[in-house]
């Protein structure tokens, strides 16, 4: 009878009461085993041998215990699963005999609870650990067990292994989790660990690694290895894809797994394999990511801890991972081209305004603390416009994107250039730009890069920029502030005249000591013969021969350098100083006509800009007798031009002084006619000469039917009325081949001559009396 045969505690075992959950330790007695589990009066030593008999029938682990937990019954399969060499050796132990003490504390809590309660526990899921340290995974049912009295005096128990059904549920919860986390956007690497982690779970014994083909396509990075000693990781990192180099860099070559069973005696990893077999790590198998359509994204790796190959299973289970870890891989390129495509402009390739956003959001975030400077410079191209009126959309792309390579080359690597909309660009810079001084050189470079003439198509361009300039944190402390602040700084710099720069300066005050510069400037300009003029000759058509010149004022600034009228006429004008400069041109320009010798008996024409202002300010024409009283210039030789919205401030006045300058002998253009707003009906009341075709429907001529449309009804116009019609802005031989067509009598352009100094359109116009004209 052996241990079965122990008296029974009945007084415990009878009382039916609680029995106080004792500890494991107190009935872990090593002495002869000790149970209560007393089947009385014969009858239960035959259930017992029945029992026994029916239970080796029974392939899962079957077991009877005590009041205390001691094993009193074991069957054969319960024997295998502790792998002792008979039953009887688990007799009379407890769990905690059998099991780690956390696992066993937890079985003997349930079982006394159970007993206690006398319910049965049917069909729990628990794990234990085989002896050699596999997790193995039971569905088990216990039953309290009763004497003929009633009492409970242990239990009974059944435990099916459902390892194999656990592995594959926490595997196929594990994937989902995983696509979950694809799904969800979770970066790459934490969704690779999380795979890998997965796998080396189920697998046991081995320890896995991805590496993920680099941009260059020619070697691999790690991308997650969770288990990884730190040294093979880093031999791994950066593998270069070849026939031999190691498992992964050579299933990323050929395509294919690569099977190394024994990595000591593989040729392959012959010098490099001590990182793995210093780990413990004897074999490997790597297999090839690839896309759907059969690219190779990476490799994943199972590193043994034996000399083996991959078991059908594993080799299953490897090919489900890495198909899971392509979708991460792929969906992982595809956000990077979205977000590429999101955050960079598409012509230029610069990044755009919501990444340029962005990362000025977190450049202001990590320089909080620090209060690190940095500098937003707002770029806007000046006349870009004309660019693309003249060249017509797709080579003002063409153009932008000069520009943005140029930009991209004239900042630092730490500045960032980005486009941010139409002709603006803002760069940030980074470092070195604690005040303004410091950001000036940085400045002139990039507006250097862009003035740098473009040759495009065989014409040359250039284009200007006006700059604003805002500093973190003294201009703002957020992006929006700091981009606002720029931009009104870039205004700022456009009004004070183009292809220059500004800094944002916070106060009125300062802004109005800028315009009060440009005005002292402009005083200082005058006072000392900072003007000088350039002149562009008019053609007649028919004759081929010059007939006129214009007269275009330029400005050496001592800083600035050579600025143009679009700089500061308006300057001037909103100053007042327009007067005293227009009256200076009209001075020079008069002055230098009579100096060309050779013209003198040529009916070459002086024409001069008069603005608004100086036309209906007083002492005009006074001026005009008294210049051409010291210099001599027959008046008919003289012209003013005039632009629309000057007749329409005040037409009678302007009727006025126009038909004096007429009785004068004084001509009058009309300039950039076309683009004002002047009834037609009205401009027979006006005694004008000469109507100017603006340029905007010169240059585009070429590519519209409407412009040509509008140009011949100017020229009928303007004859209908009795006056030359002269196109401005002539750049190429269409263009003057269609103005030829409409009968247009003068050209002046580009494409005849650009304006010029006094000298050299004097040499011209020697050259035209040498040979008789141009044609
Ligand atoms: P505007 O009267 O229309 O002068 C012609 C402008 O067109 C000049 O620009 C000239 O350089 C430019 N141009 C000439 N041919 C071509 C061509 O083939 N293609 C293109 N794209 N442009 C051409 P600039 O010298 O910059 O003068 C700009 C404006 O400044 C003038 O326009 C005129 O309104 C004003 N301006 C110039 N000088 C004076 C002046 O002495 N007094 C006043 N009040 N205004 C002046
Ligand atoms: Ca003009
Ligand atoms: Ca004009």
């Amino acid at each position: 009878m052996g241990r079965w045969s122990v008296p029974p505690d009945r007084s415990e075992a009878g009382s039916g009461s609680e029995p106080g959950h004792p500890s494991v330790e107190a009935s872990n007695a090593s002495s002869p085993p000790k149970t209560d589990f007393a089947p009385g009066a014969g009858s239960w030593a035959a259930h017992r041998i029945w029992f026994q008999q029916i239970a080796e029938y029974i392939s899962d682990p079957v077991f009877l215990k005590d009041r205390h937990g001691r094993f009193v019954m074991a069957n054969e399969a319960l024997k295998r699963h502790f792998s002792e060499q008979d039953a009887t050796d688990i007799i009379g132990r407890t769990d905690l005999e059998l099991h780690p003490a956390d696992i066993a504390q937890q079985f003997f809590r349930e079982e006394q609870s159970l007993m206690a309660s006398d319910q049965a526990m049917v069909g729990h899921d628990e794990f234990v650990y085989l002896p050699g340290g596999e997790k193995q995974w039971l569905s088990t049912t216990k039953v309290p067990l009763r004497d003929e009295n009633g009492a409970v005096i242990g239990l009974f128990g059944i435990a099916r292994d459902i390892t194999q059904r656990k592995k594959s549920e926490l595997l196929r919860e594990g994937q989902s989790k995983v696509l979950e986390m694809i799904a969800a956007g979770m970066p790459l690497a934490d969704v690779l660990s999380e795979l890998l982690v997965l796998i080396e779970e189920q697998l046991g014994g081995i320890q896995a690694s991805i590496l993920v083909l680099d941009k260059d396509g020619e070697h691999l990075k790690l991308a997650a290895a969770p288990s990884l000693p730190i040294a093979l990781r880093n031999q791994l990192d950066g593998l270069k894809v070849g026939p031999q180099n190691l498992c992964c860099g050579a299933a990323a070559f050929r395509g294919e797994t690569v099977c190394v069973a024994d990595i000591a005696q593989d040729p392959f990893w012959e010098a490099q394999c001590e990182p793995a077999l210093d780990a413990g790590l004897m074999a490997c198998t790597s297999m090839p990511i690839k896309s759907l359509k059969g690219q190779v994204f990476g490799t994943l790796a199972l590193y043994f801890d034996q000399i083996s190959v991959p078991s059908e299973i594993q080799a299953s289970l490897m090919g489900e991972t890495a198909r899971i870890a392509a979708i991460a891989i792929e969906r992982e390129l595809a956000q990077e081209k979205i977000r590429f495509l999101a955050e960079n402009d598409t012509l230029t390739g610069l990044p755009n305004r919501s990444q340029l956003e962005r990362r000025m959001a977190e450049l202001i975030r990590s320089n909080t603390a620090t209060k690190e400077k940095f500098a937003v410079v707002f770029v806007d191209l000046d006349r870009f416009k004309a660019v693309n009126d003249s060249l017509g959309h797709s080579a003002g792309d063409r153009v932008l994107k000069i520009m943005a390579d140029g930009l991209a080359d004239s900042v630092r690597a730490e500045d960032m250039v980005a486009r941010f909309g139409g002709d603006e660009f803002v760069i940030v810079m980074k470092g070195g730009v604690d005040d303004p001084a410091s950001i000036r050189p940085l400045l002139d470079r990039v507006q250097a890069e862009v003035a740098r003439p473009v040759v495009f198509d065989s014409q040359t361009f250039e284009v200007f920029s006006s700059l604003g300039i805002a500093r973190y944190p003294e201009d703002g402390n957020d992006v929006e502030t700091l981009l606002k602040h720029a931009d009104d700084a870039m205004y700022e710099a456009k009004s004070f005249g183009r292809n220059c720069y500004r800094f944002y300066s916070a106060t009125l005050a300062e802004q109005d000591a800028l315009k009060l510069n440009l005005l002292q400037d402009l005083r200082t300009g005058l006072r000392d013969g900072q003007f000088f003029l350039e002149y562009q000759p008019q053609f007649d058509l028919k004759s081929g021969q010059m007939n006129g010149v214009e007269a275009l004022v330029r400005w050496d600034h001592p800083l600035k350098g050579r600025l143009l009228p679009g700089n500061f006429i308006a300057a001037a004008e909103d100053s007042g100083l327009i007067s005293e400069l227009g009256n200076w041109v009209l001075q020079e320009a008069c002055r230098q006509r009579c100096s060309w010798d050779k013209a003198a008996s040529d009916p070459v024409v002086m024409s001069v800009n008069v603005s608004a202002q100086q036309f209906f300010g007083s002492g005009l024409i006074d001026k005009i007798k008294e210049v051409l009283g010291t210099t001599g210039l027959p008046p008919e030789l003289l012209e003013l031009e005039l632009t629309e919205s000057s007749l329409i401030k005040d037409p009678d006045q302007c009727i006025e002084t126009m038909t004096r300058l007429r009785d004068m002998g004084v001509q009058i253009a009309l300039d950039d006619f076309g683009t004002g707003y002047s009834s037609l009906s009205a401009l027979c009341a006006f005694p004008l000469n000469k109507l100017k075709i603006d340029r905007a429907f010169v240059q585009n001529m070429d590519r519209g039917s409407r412009e040509l449309v509008i140009a011949r009804a100017i020229v009928s116009l303007g004859h209908e009325l009795g006056m030359r019609v002269i196109a401005e802005g002539v750049e190429t031989e269409s263009q003057m081949g269609h103005l030829k067509a409409l009968d247009c009598n003068d050209v002046q352009g580009f494409l005849t001559g650009r304006p010029m100094s006094g000298p050299k359109l004097e040499a011209l116009l020697e050259e035209q009396h040498r040979i008789g004209g141009f044609h």
